[in-house]
């Protein structure tokens, strides 16, 4: 018997995860990132439900998927066509969605959206039995990052009833700065962002919001982030795990020599 069945049926606080999705190219890739995707969907309790914040979806005010049945949305453009096959279908959670609406004031729900790729991207690698309800929290676009932090603290209190939240972004991400190539050299800068934001995190004289002001204060922010999208959904974990939570990292480096990489699991 597996782990992650032996828990299926217990009470118990699941993990947080951030993960890094990365190229598209990484749906039909089978390279040390995806092996970590499959290896901690083993590795997890296995959850009831899935609520993944993506930085693909952002809206003027938080929104939750609230259906039976959410849309694979194929978010992404000018890929091979092998991409497009992929299936993805996990039912939704609109038990969970309510419990989240309940839980934050000013959290509408909507129809209008599913799971883009920077949920099942990563999902189909970790649990491709896709059988787990799954679920979005939109970003906000005019939240300053102490309203991030702050809306989703308020999950905190789903991960005892077996809720994995999931922040599904890039440690590194510039889009102008990528070589096509996925094992190109990482620029000097990427890297040097993606270590001293895990310094930062690792760090346990500082709580989860001073580490979440921390990272955004790097110099190398407006390098390593163009815009800030990808770097939000770490806001998302940091602020559903324990302050006292270090962070296990699963799996860092850099793709196409721009795009961090790096995944970490807070319990
Ligand atoms: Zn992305």
């Amino acid at each position: 018997m597996t782990k992650a069945t032996e828990n299926s049926n217990s009470v118990f606080k699941m993990p947080v995860l951030f993960v890094g999705h990365g190229s598209p190219m990484n749906m039909i890739s089978d390279n040390v990132y995806t092996k970590a995707f499959q290896r901690i969907g083993t590795e997890l309790p296995r959850p009831k439900a899935i609520l993944c914040i993506s930085a693909h979806w952002i809206t003027e005010c938080p929104m939750v998927v609230n259906v039976d049945q959410p849309e694979q949305i194929f978010d992404f453009y000018g890929f091979p066509e092998e991409l497009y096959k992929v299936m993805y279908k996990p039912p939704g959670s609109p038990e969970f969605a309510e419990k989240v609406i309940a839980l934050i004031p000013g959290v509408g729900k909507t129809e209008n959206w599913g799971l883009d790729h920077g949920t099942w991207a990563v999902l189909h690698h970790m649990y491709p039995d896709q059988t787990i309800p799954t679920f979005q929290l939109s970003l906000d676009s005019r939240a300053k990052l102490q309203d991030h932090f702050a809306l989703a603290r308020s999950l905190r209190a789903l991960r005892e009833e077996g809720l994995l939240i999931m922040g599904s972004g890039n440690m590194v991400h510039n889009l102008r700065e990528i070589d096509w190539n996925s094992e190109a050299p990482a620029r000097p800068w990427a890297s040097e962002f993606e270590q001293t934001s895990i310094e930062v995190l690792e760090n346990s004289g500082l709580s989860a919001e001073e580490k979440a002001i921390g990272i955004f204060k790097s110099p190398l922010l407006a390098q390593a982030h163009p815009s800030i999208e990808h770097l939000l959904p770490i806001v998302y974990s940091l602020a559903a795990a324990s302050d006292e939570s270090s962070p296990k990292v699963e799996i860092k480096g850099i793709q196409n020599a721009s795009i961090s990489m790096a995944t970490l699991r807070f319990s």
